[in-house]
């Protein structure tokens, strides 16, 4: 067997990962021997985070920008101007993170890297095994960031936000710098809920991300078609260069996400159920729970299990992903409708679940309630049956 070298394995040196590390270290346990293994030799700029925070967050030295004010375009083409204070619309590019990442670990010698492929993190009996590239690890404790769960679970439902982005620029000033583009429903909401998000840096500099939330990833040139006659058509935009481009997916899904894998393994970021079902949004779940898992773990001496997507909040993310994925709720409508009978406030700080219930009551008073209560009654019914036959299964 393997001698045992480190107090936590962290598998996945993504954003949940290092959210996780350098929230340990605030919290007075940067001294932990740690293993981080990826597959991934060092990652790139790869992805462009965007989240909202009324105040400094962990990793304010990386914001890139920020917007105040957001539009919001309908499908029918009325436009919203949405001012977000007392929060900030933040983007960091995945670059810069990584970049710091790697100068950050770089700087601690208790923090050991490895490349290779993980499998099967588990807990056995008070350890936790960790295999890298079929050698067997051990540690006292693993969070796990890799383990990304595929399948749905009879009951529960799931779709895909897939989406490309352009970095654009351009030779005259064309983008106000001042005021991003949160959600453009003004394309064809053809194989899903599409829709464009504009995220202007410069006067002459954008990324430009044609978004869909639907059943299957599409072919890289169906997007590329679709932003060039955007760029065209509704921004009426003649001559541009691409100077970088970003293909993503991320899983919308309700299934349940185990918090551990027995007593010695957390999972952490998407693996552990920190993207938000109705939106796809991460960043701030995956760094609050790090938080959450670092102040307990200071606190009690071991890292607390804390399940994600219970709750009313989840129970609201499963009736509009059920909605959407059911294509009875049109969510071009939805997030329009939403935005225009709220201040925008609100509505971040209920995706941000920060809300309470008589706030929540009246956020949905602005949606299709009758639509609302049946879906919400499907998802109870649908999850009752599942529960009954998981109980029955000998
Ligand atoms: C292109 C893109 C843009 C996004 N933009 C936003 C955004 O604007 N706002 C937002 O809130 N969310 C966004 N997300 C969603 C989410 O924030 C990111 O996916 C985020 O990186 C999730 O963090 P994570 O640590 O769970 O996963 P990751 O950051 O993907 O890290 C997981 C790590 O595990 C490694 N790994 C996986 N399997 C194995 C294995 N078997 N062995 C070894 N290593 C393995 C991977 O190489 C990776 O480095 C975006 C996602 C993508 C893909």
């Amino acid at each position: 067997m393997a001698e045992e070298a480190y107090d936590l394995i962290v598998a996945g040196a993504g954003l949940a990962g290092f959210a996780a590390l350098r929230a340990l270290e605030r919290h007075g346990l940067g001294d932990l021997r740690v293993l981080l293994v990826d597959a991934a030799p060092r990652r790139g700029d790869d992805r462009t985070w965007c989240f909202w925070e009324r105040a400094p967050g962990p990793f304010e030295d990386l914001v890139a920008h920020r917007w105040d004010a957001l539009d919001l375009f309908a499908h029918g083409g009325v436009a919203q101007r949405l001012a977000v204070a007392p929060y900030a619309y933040k983007m960091i590019r995945g670059g810069d993170f990584f970049d710091a990442m790697e100068a950050w670990t770089a700087a601690r010698p208790q923090l050991e890297r490895r490349v290779g492929r993980v499998a099967n993190v588990r807990s056995e009996g008070d350890r936790a095994v960790v295999e890298v590239d079929g050698e067997r690890l051990e540690a006292t404790w693993a969070l796990d960031a890799t383990g990304v769960p595929h399948d749905v679970p009879a009951g529960y439902h799931r779709l895909l936000q897939h989406f490309l982005g352009w970095e654009v620029a351009t030779d005259e000033p064309t983008f106000d710098p001042g005021v991003a583009t949160f959600m453009d429903f003004r394309v064809p909401q053809e194989g899903g809920t599409c829709f464009v998000y504009v995220l202007p840096t410069e006067p002459h500099r954008a990324l430009v991300e044609y978004t869909v939330f639907g059943p299957e990833v599409w072919p890289e040139e169906a997007y590329a078609e679709r932003l060039r006659t955007y760029l065209c058509e509704v921004r009426g935009l003649g001559g541009y260069r691409i100077e970088r481009t970003e293909l993503g997916v991320i899983p919308m899904t309700d299934r349940p996400f185990p918090a551990s894998r027995g007593p010695r393994v957390r999972t952490i970021g998407t693996a552990g159920g920190r993207t938000k079902a109705s939106t796809g949004y991460t960043f701030t779940r995956a760094v609050r729970h790090a938080e959450a898992l670092a102040r307990g773990w200071a606190a009690t001496g071991a890292p607390p299990a804390l399940p994600a997507g219970r709750g009313r909040h989840g129970w609201m993310d499963a009736v509009l992903l059920r909605g959407l994925a059911t294509g009875r709720q049109d969510g071009a409508s939805f997030f329009a409708r939403l935005f225009e009978r709220n201040p925008a406030p609100r509505v971040l700080a209920f995706l941000d679940e920060d809300t309470t219930l008589p706030q929540e009551a009246v956020l949905m008073l602005g949606v299709d309630v009758p639509l609302f209560w049946r879906l919400g009654a499907e998802v109870s019914w649908s999850r009752l049956r599942a529960g009954r036959r998981a109980s029955m299964r000998p």
